[in-house]
């Protein structure tokens, strides 16, 4: 069981400070890469990507506010969270009048360090905790933010894995955000060991895992890669807030009718009832760029509690207490039901006309129980779908047999020669408005 394992490599990379730049993100990619094979690449500033251009890389070194003992009432080098993100470097004296324009706190979470980032417009400031606000002395402070905006790189990792057919399954998860658990260590985290499994045994679809900043990220690698993920990917699965214990949640594609939402609602539905739904109109972390017109990749996002939906999102309160081993582990076990479930999502036809006689083949059992009653009516259950028009998870969804138990009954039934494969390539992207 790896959540353990897990929670202490998030450990490990929550005190780093990530942005969508910057060496932050560099060293979070070589931690990762010390568990998966991991490749890096460096886009220039400048680049342009779709309707965007890669920002100047931001990297900082130290900030405080300190008062006129030279106390420092806030300190950077106690919890990154304290600066704002791509703040513009600062070093002067200014009366708390003033300082309270560049300060940011929660009064609905008046212990928490909220999460503020300033991407696009240069400005600097810091983020405090409401109480330690409200009990700052009038008088003059020091403002201090060592940190340097240049050209540089927006840095990203990719992870091919290749399988026997070309078609691809999709999984992207985001580095950006310095020390906090859920949003976003969690994705990475449970990511980086799913591309470790998945590397240890052979696999049917290739398998592409990406590492990158949210938005001008997924914006950047999309400009890249858009055409030959349309035409590849058969699924996707976006992987943000998944190391909580509350409950699961997804997040559909825009018309709800892709394999990736039939596969996360099978594995939800029949293994986590009490799963929270959500429609592409509540979408946030990178499906909305996934799912945007003319890139319409088939992707649903994963989560255990939804980005934005709990009270610790976006706040120092999102810690390495709201994220445990046993909520990581359950995050890692819904993405290993689903990508499972796609390997084994063949369709079947049955060989013959009429029941096939499964006594004549020793698939019959002689003694009559009630269990084995039930076993049988399954099997026939199964025969009577294999059509060749389901996969297994449609046959799971008719029958409420979940698929991975009609797995391995259709594998016997093809040994026997009762069933053949049908397939086919599942429908990628089925045809839709748009
Ligand atoms: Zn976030």
């Amino acid at each position: 069981m790896p959540g353990r394992e897990m929670h202490e490599l998030l450990s490990r990379l929550f005190p780093i400070c990530r942005s969508i730049t910057g060496d932050g993100v560099r060293e979070t990619l070589s931690i990762l890469g010390e568990l998966a094979p991991l490749d890096v690449h460096e886009v220039p500033t400048g680049t342009k990507a779709f309707d965007w251009t890669v920002p100047p890389e931001w990297n900082i070194r130290d900030a405080f506010i300190a008062d006129e003992q030279g106390n420092k009432v806030v300190d950077f080098k106690r919890n990154n969270l304290h600066v704002i993100g791509y703040s513009t470097p600062v070093d002067r004296w200014l009366p708390l009048s003033e300082l309270q324009d560049h300060l940011h706190s929660r009064e609905d979470y008046p212990d928490a360090i909220p999460y503020v980032t300033s991407y696009y417009e240069k400005r600097w400031g810091f983020c405090i905790a409401h109480n330690k606000r409200v009990g700052l002395k009038d008088g003059n402070y020091r403002v201090f933010i060592d940190s340097e905006l240049r050209p540089g790189h927006l840095t990203y990792a990719e992870c091919i894995i290749p399988g026997e057919l070309q078609q691809e399954v999709f999984l992207s998860t985001y580095v950006c955000h310095p020390s906090m658990a859920n949003d976003e260590l969690s994705g990475p985290v449970v990511a980086t060991f799913i591309s470790r499994w998945l590397a240890t045994s052979p696999r049917r679809y290739t398998y592409r895992i990406i590492f990158i900043p949210e938005t001008i990220g997924a914006i950047t690698y999309l400009s890249r890669h858009r055409e030959e993920m349309r035409k590849n990917t058969i699924a996707g699965f976006n992987l943000s807030c998944i190391g909580d214990e509350r409950t699961y949640s997804y997040v559909a594609s825009r018309y709800e009718n892709t394999l990736a939402d039939k596969i996360a609602l099978h594995a939800l539905s029949f293994k986590r009832p009490g799963f929270a739904r959500y429609s592409f109109l509540k979408r946030g972390s990178d499906e909305r760029q996934y799912g945007s017109p003319g890139v319409d990749l088939p992707l649903v996002t994963l989560c255990r509690s939804k980005y934005g939906t709990y009270p610790e999102y976006h706040t120092s309160l999102d810690n390495l207490d709201l994220v445990t081993p046993a909520g990581l582990q359950g995050g890692y076990e819904l993405v290993k039901d689903c990508i499972q479930l796609i390997e084994h999502n063949r369709k079947y036809r049955v060989t013959c006309y009429g029941e096939p006689n499964l006594s004549r083949r020793g698939l019959y059992p002689t003694l009559g129980t009630s269990s084995s009653t039930r076993s049988v009516r399954s099997v026939l259950d199964l025969i009577a779908y294999a059509d060749g028009s389901n996969d297994l998870v449609d046959i799971g969804n008719i029958t409420g047999i979940p698929a991975w138990e009609l797995h391995p009954m259709a594998e016997k039934l093809v040994e026997a020669g009762v069933l053949v494969t049908a397939d086919d390539q599942p429908a990628a992207r089925p045809a839709g408005p748009g």
